[in-house]
């Protein structure tokens, strides 16, 4: 998987990017991140990666040359045109249906818009799409661009211990993750289910789907209208209340 970052805040990217998980997995080349700072390819003698909108309005634009001109680097060194995600409050939400489509496009450049945004012309010409993290205003796009990498670089093989640790977790199979305990197996008087404790495989199986199921009904029911539930699954969360008579 390869992962460029175009922004005009590189340095911050990097300070995250070089951290923990993400950064072992950049260190060992199993996923190649590389953060470019579009002010390197200003040509223009004063150096202004953004100008006033026409028409007026409150603050500045990011201009669409120095853009243009750091995306044709990244063509001209990978040998391959990345899909090109433009960070942007507008576009459609972040989740891991799509942070799973990304995966699957191998190589994929993150454009960060920082003050007002960027010209208009860059989305319509260059931008296969556009991308928000949720219905809330940031400063720049590096953040966004931070939770993109990760999600999509923590499913490359390799990257984790094991794939099932993300295979198994909250929105992989359209459900919220079980709920998880470790030692000690009393803590504050609150124990450990004990079917977790039975070393029983199905009895531990059949704990983690049920338990999930009722985290996802009770945080996010909105996901349980696409799960398949047996006539079983469907009586216990009904007998918990979590449904209604369907
Ligand atoms: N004027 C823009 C608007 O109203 O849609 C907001 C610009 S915002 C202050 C600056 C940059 O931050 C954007 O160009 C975008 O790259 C990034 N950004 C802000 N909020 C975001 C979000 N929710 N998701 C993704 N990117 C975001």
């Amino acid at each position: 998987m390869r992962i460029d970052v175009m922004t005009l805040f590189p340095e911050m990217c990097e300070r995250v990017l070089d951290e923990s998980i993400i950064g072992r997995a950049r260190r060992n080349g199993i996923v190649s991140v590389e953060c470019h700072n579009i002010r390197d390819y200003v040509t223009e003698k004063h150096r202004h990666v953004d100008d006033m909108p026409y028409g007026g309005g409150q603050g500045m634009l990011m201009k669409p040359e120095p853009i243009e001109a750091c995306f044709n680097a990244i063509v001209s060194q990978s040998g391959s045109r990345p899909f090109l995600i433009y960070l942007s409050p507008k576009g459609r939400v972040f989740n891991q249906g799509i942070a799973r489509e990304f995966l699957s496009k191998e190589h994929i450049c993150l454009l960060c818009g920082h003050y007002e945004g960027i010209d208009q012309r860059v989305i319509d010409s260059m931008v296969d799409m556009e991308l928000s993290v949720g219905d809330y205003v940031l400063t720049g796009g590096e953040l966004p661009a931070l939770i993109v990498t990760d999600a999509v670089c923590r499913m490359v093989p390799g990257v984790l211990a094991e794939d099932a640790c993300f295979e198994e977790e909250s929105h992989y199979a359209g459900l919220l993750e079980h709920s998880q305990y470790t030692r000690p197996p009393v803590w504050n008087g609150m124990s450990v289910p004990e079917e977790l404790l039975s070393g029983h495989h199905a009895r531990i199986a059949g704990w983690k789907r049920l338990n999930a199921l009722e985290q996802t009904a009770r945080y996010r029911p909105d996901l349980l209208q696409e799960a398949e539930l047996s006539p079983s699954e469907k009586r216990y969360l009904m007998e918990k209340q979590l449904i209604g008579e369907t």
